[in-house]
């Protein structure tokens, strides 16, 4: 496979000829999303677009949008999001994952409701917390007409394979960045943008693209040279590192105790069961929070981003032993198990939950 250039990937044709043959797609293709507006009408409310759009970091649409229809039903402005309690909105946005998004939802809404509003340019949104280049690229095309530059994963894959860009990700996201710039229109940057992930989730798939329904592929030259589905390249990734962890499920008159979470760190600022301080980088240490008569509860896998995580599940009836557990345990209350689906557990702890309480999801935790 030859790696390209700048040169010798020069478009041999006009991008606005490409740009309406997307947009003139998406006018028929659109999916039908409860944050979007309809291709060519006035755009969505920035709320709506940066809402998605956050929530939409590394998670489908399928997941995304009964937590969308929750949080604006819910929260249905920005204003009403930075006057909620931060505890409630963790708690809704459990099961989501990536609960650092959450965190900065929060902080974001609250700099934006004390603003008098989203600005409307993408260095201004870029500034907002949480919002990274792709966010505000998306917000400011989106929301507000802004010719940006949006590039998520399904524009990366359509522009690696349009331009036969064989470098790997994710050293080859400058030269990637770079095409996409040359084929974005100077207006109706939003719809584009909008339309190349439609095309990217529906036509250009991961695995085999659908070249011949593809409105770009009179210009693509990944698919005239064969090379559509190796594209984009990805350079091999380590393997995951292993670490093991141990929680304690500790019950009393119906009730399982519960921490709230450090506001930094793994599954910052939310409600779990308490824990031997494991990390991404450590195991944890195993001594549970007081001595008593500790029973095996089973093993919760579940794999982040970065590792994956052995948690040890260990049980105690601390009602039975007479323990004083309100002095040997701090930073949490004891919550009734009745009711543990309202607790917005994160989806480790409801695993863990779950096991404890037999492997049946009775109490309906997520
Ligand atoms: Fe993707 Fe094929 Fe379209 Fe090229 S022609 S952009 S490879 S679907």
């Amino acid at each position: 496979m030859q790696t390209s250039t700048q040169t010798d990937r020069s478009p041999t044709f006009a991008p606005g000829a490409l740009a309406a043959a997307v947009l003139e797609w998406y006018q028929h293709h659109a999916r039908a999303l409860p944050w979007r507006s309809a291709p060519g009408t006035p755009p969505p409310p920035a709320y709506r677009v940066w809402l998605s759009e956050v929530m939409l970091q590394q998670t489908t649409v399928a997941a995304v949008q009964p937590y969308f229809a929750r949080f604006v039903e819910r929260w249905p402005s920005v204003e009403a999001l930075a006057a909620a309690d931060p505890a409630e909105i963790m708690a809704a946005w459990a099961g989501l994952g990536y609960y650092s998004r959450a965190r900065n939802l929060i902080a974001c809404a609250q700099a934006v409701a004390q603003a008098g509003g989203f600005p409307a340019t993408e260095a201004r949104l870029r500034a907002l917390p949480g919002l990274g280049a792709y966010t505000a690229a998306a917000v400011a095309a989106i929301a507000f007409d802004q010719p940006a530059v949006v590039v998520d994963a399904n524009v990366e894959r359509i522009v690696a394979r349009l331009f036969a860009i064989t470098a790997p990700l994710p050293g080859a996201r400058g030269e990637i960045r770079a095409a996409t710039a040359t084929i974005t229109p100077p207006s109706r940057s939003g719809d584009f943008a909008q339309a190349m992930m439609d095309l990217g989730s529906t036509v250009c798939t991961a695995r085999n693209p659908r070249c011949l329904l593809c409105p770009v592929k009179p210009w693509c030259q990944g698919a005239a040279l064969g090379l559509a589905d190796q594209l984009p390249a990805k350079a091999a990734k380590p393997p995951k590192p292993q670490r093991i962890g141990h929680a304690w499920w500790i019950t009393r008159d119906a009730a399982v105790w519960l921490v709230q979470r450090p506001a930094s760190g793994m599954l910052g600022g939310m409600r779990g069961l308490p824990d031997d301080g494991w990390t991404a980088r450590a195991d944890g240490h195993a001594q549970p929070p007081f001595a008593g008569h500790w029973r095996k509860g089973g093993v919760v896998r579940h794999s982040f981003t970065h590792f994956d995580l052995e948690l040890h599940l260990q049980l105690c009836e601390a009602g039975q032993i007479g323990h004083d557990v309100p002095t040997a345990l701090t930073g949490g209350d004891f919550w009734p198990i009745a009711t543990l689906a309202a607790a917005g557990l994160p989806t480790l702890f409801a695993k863990a939950a779950r096991l404890a309480l037999g492997g049946t999801d009775q109490r309906g935790i997520r």
